[in-house]
């Protein structure tokens, strides 16, 4: 039997909203997390894609999510927005949000958008690129679920702490990174546990502040942040912006507060959006984007070099036409999920190994 199966786009999004719905999320929640889904699927960033769906079901059933929590947006001052989630998953506070920030970056030069009290477990580019399509320079920073030791350290106490950045381009979907501060995805070393292979050195210590090429000692023990003192320097940078600066937790604070081990942390989020015309005397939008146009040239020059996106826009155009492929064990549990079921387990490989990971903690405990 094939174990995969074809869908294209549009049922992506239609099987999580109606997904979504049946487990009891209102109609603006549902379709703000349908959407991200169905933008990472699009993407091929397939980690936050319907594979996801099982974290939002499952915050949502342990009562650690709200399902209908009406964000509020309120004025800190006349650069700065809140948003608050008031419980409730990001993605439909992101999109209360959008509009005043690009607004306030532009009537102010630079604006921040706090977002308070929302449970995290997307990919960050979806609101630094749309505001990178409005012509802002964009940044987003989140904290998580504290796996990361500080460099020098043994014990977690950082989260993965994705970070984002887009720039606008002309005739071109903006360019944008986004990525975790830790050395690797906790996916990743759940991916080794299963296969029965070896971690990269550098990726995580055991319980004793070793060096462990083991995944399952490493998840026992810590992950490490990426390039040593200064992805952990930028993980504790994170912590700060995600949390005390906007009124939120840290790491280990929203750890703390998943009492349920849903992986899915409640907490801040920071976004800044900057217009470019406001950043120089005369500010030329279009001469400061042909500017930046020149760098990418001469990197794009190099061979092996790339920008960072491309490979998600290249995805984009192939899986308009192709549809995505979903593994058949997530499609069965999105179809349980349809009929007002539970995950009987959590969906795709990954899944299997956060209840691996979960054996291994009672084990332990
Ligand atoms: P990756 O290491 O896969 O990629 C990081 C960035 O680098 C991407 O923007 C990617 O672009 C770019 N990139 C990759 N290879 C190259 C290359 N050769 N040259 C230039 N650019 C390159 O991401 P991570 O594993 O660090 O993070 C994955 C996702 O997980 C992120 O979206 C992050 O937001 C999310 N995350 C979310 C958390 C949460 O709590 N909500 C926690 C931790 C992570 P491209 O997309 O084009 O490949």
């Amino acid at each position: 039997m094939e174990d995969t199966i074809r869908m294209s786009l549009a049922e992506v999004r239609a099987t999580a909203l109606a997904a979504l719905a049946a487990q009891g999320f209102s109609p603006a929640h549902a379709e703000a997390i349908a959407n991200t889904v169905t933008m990472a699927e699009r993407d091929e960033c397939r980690h936050h894609g319907l594979f996801r769906m099982a974290f939002y079901v499952n915050a949502l059933r342990a009562g650690q999510a709200s399902p209908d929590a009406v964000p509020t947006l309120s004025d800190l001052a006349p650069g700065v927005v809140k948003v608050d989630a008031h419980g409730g998953f990001s993605p439909l506070a992101l999109e209360v949000g959008h509009q005043p920030l690009a607004e306030r970056a532009r009537s102010q030069g630079i604006a921040a958008l706090a977002v308070n009290n929302a449970l995290n477990v997307a990919a960050l580019w979806p609101e630094v690129e749309r505001l990178a399509e409005e012509g802002l320079v964009a940044f987003a920073y989140v904290s998580a679920i504290p796996y990361v030791a500080p460099a020098g350290g043994i014990k977690p106490l950082f989260g993965t702490n994705p970070m984002a950045f887009a720039w606008p381009r002309a005739n071109h979907p903006p360019l944008v990174f986004d990525q975790a501060s830790s050395a690797s995805a906790r996916g990743e070393i759940q991916i080794r546990l299963r296969d029965g292979k070896a971690l990269p050195e550098g990726w995580a210590i055991g319980p004793d502040g070793q060096p462990t090429t083991d995944p399952k000692v490493a998840l026992a023990g810590a992950q490490l942040p990426f390039g040593g003192h200064k992805g952990s320097c930028i993980a504790l940078m994170v912590e700060l912006l995600a949390g005390p600066l906007v009124g939120d937790v840290l790491s280990y604070e929203a750890g703390e507060r998943d009492k349920a081990n849903t992986g899915a942390p409640c907490g801040g989020e920071l976004v800044i959006a900057i217009d470019p015309l406001r950043c120089m005397a005369g500010g030329n939008r279009e001469a400061q984007l042909a500017h930046g146009e020149k760098l990418f040239e001469r990197l794009l020059e190099q061979e092996g070099a790339r920008l960072p996106s491309d490979r998600r826009y290249e995805a984009r155009k192939r899986t308009a036409v192709e549809g995505v492929l979903v593994p058949r064990s997530l499609h069965e549990t999105l179809q349980d999920f349809c009929a007002g079921k539970g995950a009987a387990k959590l969906a795709a490989y990954e899944g299997d190994m956060l209840l691996h990971e979960q054996q291994i903690k009672s084990a332990k405990a």
